[in-house]
């Protein structure tokens, strides 16, 4: 967790995640309520339109003279609606000529005596009051609501008014308004279709197999619900007569079952959604609660990324100010390595400037004697203090020389350091060279030997004799007369070896690791003695790494050193 690109990745799949979470939410909850809003007024509509049609069915004995009505329908609801017979002959329209084609199925069967199974109640067929009798049974109806005026009187869809709650066999709710009697007497006309209809019943009834429905051949109660009630609950057979002999009887009276289509007044179905302005509030509102969430989120995470960033340009300003103090702390992660690899960097530099400053002043400091010799023999020579005579010329040649080694050294290190020494590589014979450097530092008072292999090597051999020497001169140097110098060369494996024993003063262990340093002596005052500069290890050791090899050194203090340096074949 502590990386920044994991923390970030899971930080937006988080919000992503969310985001497509509520849109799909969102857009679902949309969807489905618009759908089902849309879906509902649309079945509520032409549920209705069904109503109504039926409606007409069950009090017109045809669909001749349907045109009118069904248009001013057709208006109200803003839909198209056409009835077509069994035979698929077209009995309405209220669509023009350029409506498009009906479709193949139609809506739904409009048939009054068989909706759902059972009878339009509208269809009342011979049961329908005539005038005289509707007038006759309202005026009852007034008298029952004066004498009682908590009698609520409506009318059934014959003419006929009756009491909102009456029940069959429930009728004596009056009491003391006898005209309820009255009202509840059948006219003439529900007389003729009753017995109309219990002729039809018992017709039917005496077609069934068996003795079991003599009882019910009698007729039972009458209702208003137009039919003989008695008779339903005893089989069903018998409600399968009932039923039969009812549509028997209103059949003459309502118009033929037909073929509903209801279309848009264009022909297209079904209607486009609009969901462009569906939850708005809504979806704004979570939106910009995300949009709050994530820009939190956000803010907390540039904080933190922001901090080890803001402490990180800080310190590289005092850096580039000249202070080599400065540190960041950036924890873990991306930004900590960052710091660390700026830290480092801040003691590199302050290390490079520890070794300028040692420089300088090494350099000055070995520049001040030679110099201060020259200028003090020049001074006295000029007081006619000392002779200007060859001992004297010879001793500040000695000193000029001195300098010109050292400025030579510098030279050659700084070249070095910049990666410009220039190597000439060609192949040469690496005893050729031992034997070089051997015969040139002869010395009387010190057996100097070589021991070699023949061994080929393509290198620079100015430069490996310049190293070589550098090494067999310290040894001269630090070993006292009486003492031996072997230089050994010989292979091993893939190297050249070049040793160079002595049995001089040796370095002591604590010493041994500064040797290579530059201006590095064990004995800084024996320098004017011994005339090094302090120099010679560096270079020999810049000179065998520009080769590709390496030097080192062991040493017993009294006894002895040996550098040996090593170079690729
Ligand atoms: P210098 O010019 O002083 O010899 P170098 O870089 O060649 O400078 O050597 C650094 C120091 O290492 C010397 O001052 C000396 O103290 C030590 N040193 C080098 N070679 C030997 C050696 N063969 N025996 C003992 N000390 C040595």
């Amino acid at each position: 967790m502590k990386s920044l690109l994991v923390r970030f990745f899971l930080f937006s799949l988080v919000i992503a995640a969310c985001s497509i979470a509520v849109t799909a939410w969102l857009a679902s909850q949309a969807t489905t309520g618009t759908i089902r809003q849309e879906q509902g007024e649309a079945l509520e509509t032409d549920a209705q339109i069904f109503d109504e049609v039926v409606k007409y069915a069950a009090t017109h004995d045809s669909w001749a003279n349907a045109q009118s009505e069904m248009d001013r329908i057709a208006r109200q609801h803003g839909r198209r609606i056409a009835l077509v017979d069994r035979n698929g002959k077209k009995l309405v329209d209220t669509g023009d000529a350029n409506s498009p084609q009906l479709p193949i199925t139609p809506k739904a069967i409009v048939d009054p005596l068989n909706v759902d199974g059972k009878i339009d109640a509208r269809a009342v067929g011979p049961f329908k009051l005539t005038d005289e009798e509707f007038r006759t049974l309202h005026a009852y109806a007034r008298q029952l609501t004066a004498c009682n005026p908590n009698i609520k009187i409506v009318d059934a869809p014959n003419g006929r008014p009756r009491l909102s709650n009456d029940q069959p066999g429930s009728l004596s709710v009056w009491e003391d308004c006898t005209v309820g009697d009255r009202l509840y007497t059948l006219t003439a006309t529900e007389t003729a279709a009753y017995e109309q209809l219990q002729k039809l019943f018992a017709d039917c009834l005496a077609k069934l197999p068996g003795n079991e429905h003599v009882m019910n051949k009698r007729p039972g109660f009458v209702t208003f619900d137009w039919e003989i009630t008695t008779v339903r609950d005893s089989s069903p057979e018998v409600g399968a007569c009932m039923d039969s002999a009812r549509r028997t009887q209103l059949e003459p009276y309502v118009a033929g079952p037909a073929h509903l289509y209801l279309t848009s007044t264009t022909g297209e179905e079904p209607r486009s959604i609009d969901l462009s302005t569906t939850g708005v509030t809504r979806i704004t509102l979570v939106a910009l609660g995300i949009l709050a969430l994530a820009g939190f989120a956000s803010w907390i995470t540039a904080t933190q990324l922001v901090r080890p960033i803001r402490a990180l340009t800080a310190a590289t300003k005092r850096t580039a100010e000249g202070d080599r103090t400065a540190r960041v702390d950036g924890g873990a992660g991306e930004i900590g390595e960052l710091a660390k690899s700026f830290n480092a960097m801040s003691e590199k530099l302050a290390e490079t400037e520890r070794q300028r400053q040692a420089m300088v002043s090494d350099v000055a400091h070995e520049l001040r004697t030679p110099l201060g010799n020259i200028t003090g023999w020049l001074e006295a020579t000029q007081d006619g203090l000392a002779e200007p005579d060859p001992h004297l010329v010879g001793m500040l040649l000695e000193e000029s020389l001195l300098l010109q080694r050292l400025v030579d050294d510098l030279h050659d290190l700084a070249q070095a350091d910049a990666g410009t020494l220039k190597l000439h590589p060609e192949p040469i014979a690496l005893d050729d060279v031992v034997d070089q450097v051997v015969n040139a530092q002869q010395n009387r008072e010190i057996l100097l030997r070589a021991a070699t292999t023949p061994v080929n090597i393509t290198a620079d051999p100015v430069r490996l004799r310049q190293a070589l020497g550098n090494l067999v001169a310290n040894a001269v140097r630090y070993t006292p007369p009486g003492g031996e110098i072997v230089v050994r060369l010989f292979q091993d494996q893939s190297n050249a070896v070049l040793e160079v024993a002595d049995t001089g003063t040796g370095i002591a262990p604590d010493d041994l690791p500064h040797v290579f340093d530059r201006f590095w002596r064990a004995d800084r005052s024996r320098s004017r003695t011994t005339g090094g500069s302090g120099l010679g290890l560096a270079i020999t050791r810049h000179l065998v790494e520009a080769h590709g090899g390496t030097v080192s050194v062991t040493s017993t203090l009294g006894e002895g050193s040996t550098f040996r340096v090593e170079l690729p074949l």
